[in-house]
């Protein structure tokens, strides 16, 4: 007789399954075939150790019974004839998951269990993997869902922090650093392209004169306006991010020089033509250079920097180019 337990796990010994009031039919291999039916018209059970000697010699399920009556004149021949033989024993300590293992390598349809060599059951292969299985999906899903649960907040968190420490808390765009991680994996991956790399500066003109003027919330306004102008104008491809204070660098990617001043000349555009909250007129003088394939970034950055003061020296609100 099957226990009903609550709770199984793969490391539940085997013998906890079988109910200790409940006696396995076991008999002598000898006995006549009329004996096993008597038990069976009695009992639940759809199978019988037979021994021999008092050891285990083989298994008559009700099936082989039935087929042993098919024939009448079976009914005194001893049960051995009909009996699955040899026996397996396991032992009723073995772990749930041990006796699965061992039953996946035998052909047998059904194990006995014995304690200190009594024998407490038989169970049906399939009978315990339904039992494994009724018990076991409850717990495989809670602790799937746990895990997925578990791994989407690691995820989150890692996004979380690469996006912290590559964004500018005023303006919420890219910072110095994430311009610099991708400007080297640009360089790394540098011969996949055809079009050419690009390094545009610019930096508001008079900025100094804007806090004075208006105070510093004003000037962190205007940061935030600007960037959020600049976003929306460029492509989402274009790495465009503040490198400090009042300066920012967009990375852009194009066939052709032309095409990079002219987008230099409408961004310097926008932002002049552009009606800011409270102090309304912004300009900016920008620096463009192209970025050769094997230089660093302090390379391209001088010849930008260079580019952005010639502007400035110039009067600023202009772009200026420098190229290697
Ligand atoms: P130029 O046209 O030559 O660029 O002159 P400028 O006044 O813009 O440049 P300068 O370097 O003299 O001054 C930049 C100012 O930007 C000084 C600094 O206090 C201010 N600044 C830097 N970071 C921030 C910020 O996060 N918020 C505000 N409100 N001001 C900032
Ligand atoms: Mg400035
Ligand atoms: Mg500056």
């Amino acid at each position: 007789m099957i226990q009903e337990i609550s709770v199984i796990s793969h490391s539940t010994a085997i013998g906890t399954l079988f109910d200790e009031t409940h006696v396995c039919g076991v008999f002598e291999s000898d006995v006549i075939i009329y004996k096993i039916l008597e038990f069976f018209s009695i009992s639940s059970a759809d199978a019988v150790v037979l021994t021999r000697d008092s050891v285990p010699a083989g298994i008559l399920t009700l099936k082989d019974l039935v087929r042993a009556l098919h024939n009448c004149d079976n009914t005194g021949l001893p049960v051995k004839e009909f009996m699955t033989a040899p026996v397996t024993l396991f032992d009723a300590s073995l772990k749930i998951s041990e006796v699965l293992d061992q039953m996946q390598e035998c052909s047998f349809k059904k194990i006995v269990v014995a304690k200190n060599n009594t024998i407490v059951g038989i169970i049906d292969k399939h009978h315990l993997l339904s039992i494994c299985y009724a018990q076991l999906t409850p717990i495989i899903k809670h602790e799937y869902n746990m895990v997925h649960s578990l791994m989407g907040m690691v995820g989150e968190g890692e996004r979380g922090l690469l996006k912290m420490a590559t964004t500018d808390t005023l303006t919420e765009i890219g910072n110095r650093r994430l311009f610099e991680e991708i400007f080297q994996a640009h360089q790394a991956l540098g011969e996949q392209y055809t079009d050419k790399l690009f390094l545009l500066l610019f930096d508001i003109d008079n900025f100094k004169g804007i806090n004075d003027t208006f105070g510093h919330n004003v000037g962190d306004s205007v940061l935030k306006e600007l960037s959020a102008l600049v976003s929306r104008s460029i492509r989402k491809s274009d790495i465009f991010v503040r490198w400090g204070g009042e300066e920012f660098a967009i990375l852009l990617r194009y066939s052709d020089p032309s095409t990079v001043v002219k987008i230099a000349e409408q961004i310097r555009q926008l932002i002049d033509k552009n009606s800011f909250e409270t102090i309304v007129h912004v300009t900016c003088s920008f620096g463009l250079t192209s970025i050769q394939p094997a230089e660093t970034l302090e390379q391209a950055f001088e010849r930008a920097d260079k580019a952005l003061y010639r502007a400035k020296k110039d009067g600023k609100n202009c772009v200026r180019i420098e190229m290697p």
